[in-house]
Order: C-alpha cells, then sequence, then structure tokens
C-alpha cells in the first residue's frame, strides 16, 4: 500500500489530505465527482485493492474512534462511539489487578485528551467517561481524583511547554550602538536557525563593577536554614523539607528517610547520588521561618513523599 501512494504522490494522483491507518483512508477532496474519481484510481492501482467509500453525513465522518465534524472552514475533533457501543470495558469487580483498572481510566481520558481539539470537547468526554465508569461499579472517588490528576497533569505539561518557549535573554555588554545592531541582526539569523526566540540585553558596566572580586557563592549543599525540595529523577514522586543544619548533612540522612525507601522500593535502587534531585524552595532566617514556609509549601505542592497531615500536625506542636 505504501509503494502505492507513493507511486500516486509522484504522479500528483494524492487529494491534498489523506491519512491512512491500515485500511482505513481519511481524504478531504473537492465535491463528490472528485471522491469518486480518487476512489476509482486507487481501486484500479492493483487487483487486490477494493475500496469502498463513506462520504459525511452533516459535516461529520467518522473516523476509527474519532469524529472529525467541519465548523465552517475549522475541523473539530471528538471522541467517536458506535451507535451499538455498550460501553463494555473492565468491571471493577473482577479478579485483575487494581493498577489494571486504573490504568483503563487514565488511557480514556489520555486518548479522549489527544483526540478532542479543544478543552469544552475533552470535558464532556470526561463526563461520558464518569458515567460509562460509573456504570461499571468503579467507584466514584477513583474517577474524580483520577480525571483530576489527570488534568493536573496536563496542566503541568502545558506550563512546561509555555517555559520552553519563553524568549532566550543573553546578556552582553554594550559597547557602541552600532556592535550592538550587529549582534541583534545576528542573534535574530541564529534563532531562526534553531527556532528559539534569542533576545540580546545589553548591560553598561561601571569599570568599578567590572574588577570588583566577586565572593564565590557556596554551592546548593552547603546553604543552611532553608526550605528545600526533592524531585525523584525517574518518576514524579516528590518531597518537601527544611533544615536549619547544612544541607549536604539532611541530603545524607534522606538516604535512609522516605526519600531512600522511595528510590529502594519503586526503583530498586541504592546508595544513588541525591544532590542534582535537590533544590532551595526557601532560604528562611530562622527554624520559625522554615516550618512555616515548609508547612505552605507542603500545602500547596502536595508532594507525594510527604505524609502530608502528619507533617503539618508534627510541626503545629512543636
Ligand atoms: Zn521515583
Amino acid at each position: 500500500m505504501c509503494s502505492i501512494e507513493e507511486k500516486l504522490e509522484r504522479e500528483n494522483k494524492l487529494p491534498y489530505f489523506y491519512r491512512r491507518y491500515v485500511d482505513d483512508t481519511l481524504a478531504a477532496v473537492q465535491d463528490i465527482p472528485t471522491a469518486t474519481a480518487f476512489l476509482a484510481t486507487l481501486n484500479k492501482a492493483h487487483p487486490s485493492i477494493n475500496f469502498t467509500m463513506e462520504v459525511a453525513i452533516n459535516d461529520k465522518l467518522p473516523f476509527i474512534g474519532m469524529e472529525p465534524m467541519k465548523m465552517g472552514s475549522k475541523v473539530r475533533t471528538c471522541i467517536y462511539r458506535k451507535t451499538t457501543d455498550k460501553g463494555l470495558l473492565l468491571h471493577y469487580q473482577s479478579h485483575v489487578d487494581n493498577r489494571y483498572k486504573r490504568s483503563l481510566l487514565t488511557t480514556m481520558l489520555n486518548r479522549a485528551h489527544r483526540l478532542s481539539s479543544s478543552s469544552d470537547l475533552f470535558a464532556a468526554e470526561c463526563d461520558n467517561l464518569k458515567e460509562i465508569f460509573l456504570k461499571l461499579k468503579y467507584p466514584e472517588r477513583l474517577i474524580n481524583c483520577t480525571i483530576t490528576r489527570f488534568i493536573e497533569s496536563q496542566d503541568r505539561e502545558q506550563a512546561l511547554d509555555i517555559q520552553v518557549n519563553k524568549p532566550i535573554r543573553i546578556i552582553l555588554p554594550f559597547k557602541d550602538q552600532r556592535s550592538a545592531d550587529l549582534v541583534r541582526r545576528q542573534l535574530s539569523d541564529l534563532a531562526k536557525k534553531i527556532n528559539s526566540d534569542l533576545r540580546p540585553v545589553f548591560t553598561s558596566k561601571k569599570i568599578a563593577e567590572e574588577i570588583k572580586v566577586t565572593e564565590p557563592k557556596p554551592p546548593l549543599v552547603n546553604e543552611q536554614c532553608v526550605v528545600y525540595e526533592y524531585k525523584c529523577d525517574l518518576c514524579d514522586a516528590d518531597y518537601v523539607g527544611y533544615t536549619c543544619r547544612h544541607l549536604f548533612q539532611r541530603i545524607n540522612e534522606h538516604k535512609h528517610s522516605v526519600i531512600g525507601k522511595h528510590l529502594r522500593d519503586v526503583h530498586n535502587l541504592r546508595n544513588k547520588d541525591l544532590r542534582d534531585q535537590f533544590t532551595i524552595l526557601k532560604k528562611c532566617r530562622g527554624k520559625l521561618d522554615c516550618l512555616i514556609y515548609e508547612m505552605l509549601f507542603i500545602k500547596n505542592k502536595k508532594p507525594t513523599l510527604n505524609i502530608q497531615s502528619d507533617s503539618i500536625k508534627a510541626k503545629l506542636f512543636i
């Protein structure tokens, strides 16, 4: 089939939009006669090929589990279910490990997210899924919590994408206008080549500043009195804590805490160097400061490795 398509493309006989998945093809053509002519061309390409054709009804045309809809000059897509679909999926009471049941829900959400072209269509599909899974006796709490977690993870990914597309500012010393203009042009050329947004920021430095000896900052691990965050680099697990001592001492101790346990139990790792996975969330002035900020960060970030309620209660009674 691929070689036939390549041949048709060379001969300029493929429509401007043509996609195929195994034996299902979706094509956009101008009118019915063009579609009929293309169908004849396809069927003539090989004796064993015998395609049939379906055309859009009310601007809707289901295509392998998805329904593209023509809305003016745009195409919207959503999940398509056959009228005979009874929503039969893995029942919650089946003798199957719970992981598979949770994964099924996440898989269906992921599929809905990929196939829905807008957030309102995705939200409508979430409602459909909720109804389907409730009929399969999945606990409502589990359904709601899985949907919320899925949406949160998508938001996080989106935020990350935005961050990735943020302009990259390059700080350069200002010499004179001519060289500044030249640099701006060169950076703009480079930006196009690497598909990034590069922007120069010119600074003027006084001589005194130039020759000032800067004190080396202590590396992250030498910081004291901080609220810190641990993020596992192998999964989404995280942990928020504080220390009034040097951070490296605390990092060392974490080899035997929930973090060490997580690495051992989930990733089967022992004696892993943890330093790279720690970041400082807040530099504090004292222990009370640390306690308050730690509590706020835990409330805000809900790190998975903190047993949240315990840690807040414990800290309040100190
Ligand atoms: Zn992990």
